[in-house]
């Protein structure tokens, strides 16, 4: 069997889903997804002479060849992985279907039939459509008349936006825990939390009071029974956030995330060891080697890959094992469509330390729709049953997929 075509395509979700479809000469069909960067698609497509005519069963070689060929480009870590983690994806899909077995299978068979999932609450708010270099805009999907203020991810100040408030946290609480889920994340760094100057990473008393009333909020209406998680996008110093996670202590969070840059090993370390909350960091590592010191260092509890990124699901599962030497959970990052989603549950069921796989798109209407092949919704509960079907188990839907497709992008052609 021989490689013919790589192709792309890219949806306008909450991110740019970003799919490749690699095809071969005996008519099958493998489709992966790439964490969304500006360029992705470009990469993909320079990648593409480096596959054609090549056997899509040898995965790993064709891993090393990508790897060795974007050596100069900057391969040790970075969007290249975006790209081939998405191929990688891809390639096990067309082994399974060459096989007729589910991803999973390939992957050393599952310890679970079920992948639990947890719900990403944001700050409590709504919609939210982020581009390639995380602007916000207003998306085809969103509701007719809704107000789109464009905000930068990156820049707002003091005041620029109404404070988080705790009543917005405890209604999305509420709101997952009725679907089912039993565990949920808030975000942190939201308005009314920032410091007289949103540069200097420090957080003011006011601030980390503020951060304690929005967790209690979650805290008091879901009760015992449902773990919460908080993220701080890698925006604090280690003295400041430490104050946060010894106020949030009481709540036994399931995990505090990214407190500090996720590449400063001794930052971390210092902040894992003054708290009793698990630290968890991952999702902007690559390869094996971005976890290798972090993990051995014990400078984190919880370990957060995103499969979309990492460099694949063999690579992810050279890191969980480590992580589970270490005695370390395992819970994915993910903020794709069900295509990538499906890919990281098979890699979920196929390891021991699994913890929770995210889920982030619950505001997207289409969420569901954009692949077949699964009973609907795809999350019942708060759990993914496992596909049983060849390879990844879901088809793309293509109307839907088109009729969501960023316009100035290729779609599949
Ligand atoms: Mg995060």
């Amino acid at each position: 069997m021989k490689i013919v075509r790589l192709r792309t395509a890219v949806v306008e979700g909450n991110f740019d889903w970003t799919f490749v479809r690699i095809e071969t000469d005996e008519g099958l069909r493998g489709l992966g997804e790439c964490f969304f960067a500006p360029g992705l698609t470009s990469i993909l497509r320079s990648l593409e002479p480096l596959l054609i005519g090549e056997d899509p069963r040898d995965i790993h070689r064709l891993f090393r060849k990508l790897q060795l060929a974007t050596s100069g480009a900057g391969s040790v870590a970075g969007i290249i992985y975006n790209a081939i983690s998405g191929i990688e994806a891809a390639l096990w899909d067309v082994l399974g279907q060459w096989l007729d077995v589910p991803i999973y299978r390939l992957l050393g068979g599952k310890f679970r039939d079920r992948v639990r999932v947890y719900a990403d609450c944001h700050g409590g708010e709504a919609l939210e459509s982020l581009d390639e270099v995380l602007r916000s805009r207003p998306a085809s999907w969103e509701p007719k008349g809704a107000a789109h203020a464009a905000r930068d991810y990156y820049g707002s100040e003091a005041g620029e936006d109404p404070p988080a408030s705790p009543d917005d946290y405890r209604r999305q609480a509420l709101k997952k825990r009725a679907q089912g889920f039993t565990a949920l994340k808030f975000d942190l760094d939201v308005p009314g939390t920032e410091g007289p100057d949103s540069h200097n990473r420090a957080l003011s008393n006011r601030a980390i009071d503020h951060m304690v009333s929005l967790i209690g909020a979650v805290h008091d209406a879901v009760g015992k029974d449902t773990d919460i998680a908080v993220d701080c996008h890698w925006r604090y110093n280690a003295s400041d956030v430490v104050k946060v996670a010894r106020e949030l202590e009481p709540f036994r969070l399931l995990w505090l995330e990214d407190p500090v840059p996720p590449n400063n090993t001794a930052a971390l370390k210092e902040v894992s060891s003054k708290v009793r909350v698990p630290i968890a960091t991952g999702e902007n590592l690559f390869l094996f080697e971005g976890f290798e010191e972090i993990i051995a260092q014990h400078a984190l509890s919880v370990v957060t890959p995103d499969l979309q990124k990492v460099g694949g699901l063999s690579i992810a599962q050279s890191i969980a094992q480590f992580a589970d030497v270490h005695t370390m959970p395992v819970a994915p990052h993910n903020i794709s469509s069900p295509v990538g989603t499906l890919a990281a549950a098979h890699f979920c069921a196929s390891i021991p330390n699994f913890l929770a796989l995210e889920f982030h798109a619950s505001e997207v209407p289409f969420w569901n729709d954009l692949v077949e092949g699964l009973p609907k919704p795809i999350i019942q509960n708060g759990f993914i049953s496992l596909p049983e079907k060849a390879g990844l188990g879901v088809n793309l839907n293509e109307e839907v997929a088109r009729r969501y497709a960023r316009k100035d992008e290729p779609f599949f052609e």
